[in-house]
């Protein structure tokens, strides 16, 4: 069993696994570490990866990408409408108002949810590790943005349940970039010291990620994170391409824009330029061939003229990076060092700005392209049983505030903060509530989330009823950021106090039923637990918000029944009922690809046989002697007909018709084969096949 980790990208995958050794980045089939996040369709089969975004430009209503964007969203989400307009591919609002993508697959249409496409990119990453390992994957720690909500990080976890991954965590891009720096910093000051902190900066292809961590031996905390969810080298691309549509519609009467398939060309295009113009600044030429009705056209461009047309996105980046100072409340001497990950952060101008506010160079101790997956692989064996890593303590932040409401008793107030954005995660907190009847609580995100609904999800508890003396009983409510970053009300319990604990088995101590993961269990008087074992105690305390009964009970051992209530949940993401069907319909396409390829490989066995045979048999070649004449005429004849139907009618047959024919064939061809191994395996063999030849 091996445990991995998946940077899951708005542009590209990296899968890294946890070995004894160390942390590996594992290579697709195309010998390239990255695999682009997109999936293609085709009247045979799916085509994933590096194969899909290949034929991209010649498949573009069938071949998806930018997903990760859609994921937990609605389709009148006005971001979403935004996206739409860049999507050459068929986007559409769903009964539910959630998204459906609509492509052409085996002849038919088809609908999936971004869920299900993220979930075929995932069955594609699981395939390459399961390549690449020669084990069964099933574990694995996935990589998220510290900007999803609630829907996002549930609709992340739907599409790894329906490709089969067991997701041990979802992880911040951010922290797992932070633990694969802490792991290998040697460096770092003991644990009773004044922590070190450091700045991470994550620009990628559609968003930009920055936190600030502070690191001791053996563990990290982040302090806090910014972002922008619409800031990325997506966004260069896309200037740079407006630039040139200007352009050629001033020099050439050319409009890219009208010409889905020129636009598209012309955005590869320009990203190369880009990625040019990061290593130098002279003025670097643009040519595309046959661009548009059949004409070429040809541009250039200088790194400052880059930076001219973009200077939209470097505000907003320079916004960004000022934005971490202000929230975990540093200033730029505080900081020890800024580490720079994702493709984006190559950009001269990036490197510049980060210079411009914190004082310090841009610093590239990290692998700037693996770092967040090798992070995950790295949580992914600390999580898992499998393999064992030095432990690294990580505790990390929730980045929104978040507000419980409920509907108010006896005087109480019907609302409150749960969570501070940037409180650590993840951690639970008991709420007491006085109750005499079933009642709901609801939460929901009161910061400025980058997500049009602030609803995270409500609670239904039950069997609530007044003592027999007609009181209100006592009720708690665990709410949690759970390990994945999901806000969630764990369980809910009803507090008896018991004057008799000699009658009753199920008498235990209040709290002492706690079941927190890794339980290092806040006492009794304190409400907030960090959920690792391995956390300092600065995250412990916070105990602000149990209002009602913490003094009264203080440490005085009151005996205590507690029964666990049934609590009816709504939230995002899907049932137990439509992760089955889709699950279901996920094999089924594996089982159409498996066949597919079967078919093909079928195919390419007869037609390499073919030549292989008739190669061997010419003028002057091993089996050319082996045979007689006649025999031989004849054989290469049988040989040029089955080249002529490969290409023809043979061209999609199934599998067996190819199998059939190459045994028909071997019938033929081994016979000989073997005339001339047992020819050559006779004494003084070698000595008369160099007379012959
Ligand atoms: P995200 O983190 O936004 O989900 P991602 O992880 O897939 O996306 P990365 O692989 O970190 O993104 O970065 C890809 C981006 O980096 C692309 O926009 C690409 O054009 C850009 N990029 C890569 N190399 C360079 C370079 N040398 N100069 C400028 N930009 C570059
Ligand atoms: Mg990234």
């Amino acid at each position: 069993m091996s445990v991995i980790g998946i940077d899951f990208g708005n542009e590209s995958c990296y899968i890294a696994v946890a070995k004894a050794g160390g942390i590996e980045t594992i290579a697709n089939d195309y010998s390239l570490r990255g695999t682009p996040s997109c999936v293609a369709f085709s009247p045979k089969n799916r085509i994933l990866g590096v194969a899909a975004k290949n034929q991209m430009v010649t498949n573009m209503k069938n071949t998806v990408f930018g997903f990760k964007r859609l994921l937990g969203r609605k389709f009148s989400d006005p971001l979403v409408q935004k996206e739409l307009k860049h999507f050459p591919f068929k986007v559409e609002p769903r009964a539910d108002g959630g998204i459906g993508i609509r492509v052409n697959y085996l002849g038919e249409d088809n609908v999936f949810s971004p869920e299900q496409i993220t979930a075929m990119l995932f069955t594609k990453l699981k395939d390459v590790a399961t390549t690449a390992l020669q084990t069964q994957i099933n574990d694995c720690v996935i990589s998220v943005p510290s900007y999803f909500t609630n829907a996002e990080r549930n609709a992340l976890l739907n599409a790894a349940a329906i490709a089969g991954l067991n997701v041990l965590r979802l992880f911040n891009e951010t922290t797992a970039t932070a633990l694969t720096y802490g792991i290998y910093k040697q460096d770092l000051p003991a644990p009773e010291e004044k922590p070190r902190n450091v700045v991470f900066v994550d620009f990628g292809h559609s968003s930009l990620q920055v936190s600030a961590c502070a690191f001791n031996k053996g563990k990290l905390r982040v302090l806090a994170t910014a972002s922008d969810s619409q800031c990325g080298g997506r966004d260069i691309d896309s200037a740079l391409a407006e630039y040139f549509c200007q352009d050629f519609i001033t020099r050439y009467k050319l409009d890219p824009k009208k010409n889905q398939r020129a636009y598209q060309r012309l955005l590869q295009e320009v990203e190369k330029l880009k990625k040019q113009m990061s290593a130098n600044s002279t003025r670097l030429p643009l040519n595309i061939e046959c661009f548009m009705e059949e004409r070429d056209v040809s541009g250039d461009m200088q790194r400052s003229q880059m930076e001219q047309i973009c200077a939209d996105t470097f505000t907003k980046v320079e916004r960004t990076l000022r934005a971490i100072l202000h929230n975990a409340k540093l200033r730029p001497e505080d900081i020890s060092s800024v580490e720079i990950v994702g493709g984006s952060t190559r950009i001269p101008a990036v490197k510049g700005l980060i210079e411009q506010v914190f004082g310090k160079h841009a610093s590239t101790t990290l692998n700037q392209d693996e770092s967040v997956s090798r992070g995950c692989a790295l949580q992914c064996a600390m999580l898992s049983p499998a393999v064992r890593v030095r432990e690294f303590s990580v505790t990390d932040v929730q980045p929104y505030a978040v507000r419980l409401a409920w509907d108010a008793a006896r005087g109480e107030d019907g609302d409150m903060e749960v969570f501070p954005a940037f409180h650590a995660a993840p951690f639970s907190k008991m709420l007491t509530f006085y109750r005499k009847e079933p009642f709901t609580v609801s939460a929901y995100y009161s910061d400025q989330v980058p997500f049009p609904d602030t609803f995270i999800g409500q609670w239904h508890i039950k069997d609530v009823q007044p003592t027999a003396e007609g009181e209100s009983q006592k009720v708690k409510l665990k709410v949690r950021v759970n390990i994945h970053g999901i806000i969630t009300v764990a369980s809910a319990s009803l507090v008896e106090k018991k004057q008799d604990a000699a009658q009753n088995d199920n008498v235990e101590m209040e709290n002492s039923n706690e079941n927190v993961n890794n339980s290092q269990e806040a006492p009794m008087e304190t409400n907030g637990s960090q959920e690792q074992p391995q956390n300092g105690p600065d995250n412990q305390e916070d105990n602000a918000d149990d209002k009602k009964d913490k003094s009264k009970e203080k440490s005085k051992k009151v005996l205590v029944k507690t029964v666990e209530l049934p609590i009816e949940a709504r939230t995002h993401g899907y049932s137990q009922q439509e992760l089955n069907s889709y699950m279901e319909q996920e094999g089924k396409m594996q089982a159409q690809d498996r066949q597919e390829k079967e078919r093909a490989d079928a195919r390419n066995a007869l037609e390499e046989y073919v030549y292989e045979l008739r190669g061997k048999l010419s003028e002057g070649e091993t089996l050319h002697d082996f045979v007689a004449e006649d025999q031989r005429h004849k054989l290469v004849n049988q040989l040029d007909a089955l080249e002529q139907w490969l290409y023809d009618e043979g061209e999609d047959q199934n599998r067996q018709v190819y199998s059939d024919k190459l045994t028909e064939l071997r019938t033929e061809g081994e016979p000989i084969k073997q005339r001339r191994l047992e020819y050559e395996l006779r004494p003084g063999a070698l000595d008369d096949l160099s007379l012959a030849v």
